[in-house]
């Protein structure tokens, strides 16, 4: 203790306390260190903090040693150099908007697109200026016809996450370079495990951490992954702007789930299939979408760029149920919850009303779809919860 601190009033030592932390303690958790404020040595360390600079610490919504231990493990899992975290999936969505595009700019998405995605860009197409326009997510390289002079942006999504399409990446990413426009990706699907799509030509990886890297239905977050100095630069710009951060508590909480997101992708990629292969064979289905399944629209592509599904897929039932009856169906299951947010240890099973979701493609089944999602329950279980539903809601 210096004299002046001992001279100071027990208050304000309780401010400025003279703790020296253990040396010598280490364990396996990433220490939080949460902040508003951070503080610098002297004034000219605040007048060369240079924010496009991800090693200087310049205020606690930009980043914490917390939240960069787990950019950085991000950017490692999908083949980049940066990330950025945002405080849900959809607001890394809005991140891209907000960090790429202006007033006057064409933005191409899938008709396939996360829903509030579409939200979004209606928005920004009505009341700010943007010219949005959805196209076929098969189209592949046809996408070229597409580009106009002021095309800035080609939102991508592998597979469509709710109808399970998976588009031809590499030849859509070829076809946006060749005209300068930007790429992003929704990537939440493969988690960056089983598709990394930086590799394919693709410029921005977005994921809703939300899902598999929290892994315990308990977290909101979302992350922009690049390989591009200067796109991080227009995505953390726009993040500064518009105020957004993460806590550095929630950020330990991911990064305490992501060692075991491996295995847990593989163990919901495993149970997956083998409800789909079960579903396939039973007489109320019409059609099971799956990407690893021949049928699925876009399953050359998955076999060729993918190393596994996950635990994320749909079904059709037959077109003899009514709605009524399927929801019914998804009330009377016990061990599938009623929720949107996956990526947990526990199975969701959810209707939706597809052709309504769509505008530029023709949806080919009559059927109700219900999207699955696979927790970490016993298959069997998983199984003959589904056949007692089915015998109890559909006869
Ligand atoms: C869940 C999800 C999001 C959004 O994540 P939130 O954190 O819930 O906002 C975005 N895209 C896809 C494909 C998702 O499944």
């Amino acid at each position: 203790m210096t004299d002046s601190a001992s001279s100071r009033a027990r208050q304000t030592r309780i401010v400025h306390p003279d703790v020296e932390l253990s040396p010598g303690f280490e364990s396996f958790s990433t220490p939080v260190m949460r902040a508003s404020t951070v503080v610098f040595p002297n004034l000219a360390a605040v007048r060369a903090a240079d924010w496009r600079n991800d090693g200087q610490w310049r205020y606690g919504l930009h980043a914490t040693p917390t939240s960069a231990a787990l950019t950085q493990r991000l950017a490692q899992i999908e083949g980049g150099r940066y990330a950025l975290l945002q405080p849900s999936g959809l607001s890394a969505i809005s991140n891209v908007y907000f960090g790429i595009v202006k007033a006057g700019d064409d933005v191409l998405i899938p008709d396939n697109v996360y829903s509030p995605n579409r939200e979004h860009a209606n928005w920004l197409a009505h009341d700010f200026g943007l010219s949005v326009r959805y196209y076929d997510p098969m189209i592949g390289a046809g996408i070229a016809g597409l580009i106009r002079p002021n095309t800035r942006l080609i939102w991508l999504e592998a597979p469509g996450s709710v109808t399970m399409e998976v588009p031809d990446v590499p030849a859509i990413a070829a076809a946006a370079r060749a005209r300068n426009v930007v790429t992003a990706i929704d990537n939440t699907y493969s988690a960056g495990l089983a598709f990394r799509p930086l590799e394919h030509g693709v410029d921005i990886s977005v994921q809703a951490l939300t899902k598999y890297q929290s892994g315990g239905s308990d977290i909101l977050m979302g992350a922009t992954i690049t390989a591009s100095e200067e796109l991080h630069h227009e995505l953390k710009r726009a993040r500064m702007r518009v105020g957004i951060g993460v806590s550095a508590d929630d950020c330990s909480l991911v990064l305490r789930s992501l060692p075991s997101m491996k295995a847990r992708f593989e163990a919901h990629d495993r149970s997956a299939l083998a409800l789909a292969h079960w579903l396939k064979a039973r007489p109320e289905i019409a059609a099971v979408l799956h990407p690893a399944f021949e049928d699925c629209p876009g399953h050359a592509a998955f076999k060729r760029d993918f190393t596994a599904a996950g635990g994320l897929f749909s079904v059709v039932f037959d077109e003899r149920y009514s709605p009524a009856q399927i929801d019914a169906f998804v009330e009377a299951l016990e061990l599938f919850a009623i929720g949107w947010s996956w990526g947990g240890a526990h199975s969701l099973a959810m209707p939706y009303d597809i052709a309504s979701m769509r505008s530029e493609s023709q949806w080919p089944h009559r059927g109700v779809l219900v999207r699955f999602y696979v927790g970490l329950e016993d298959e069997a279980d998983l199984c003959a919860d589904v056949a007692r539903a089915m015998a109890a809601a559909l006869g």
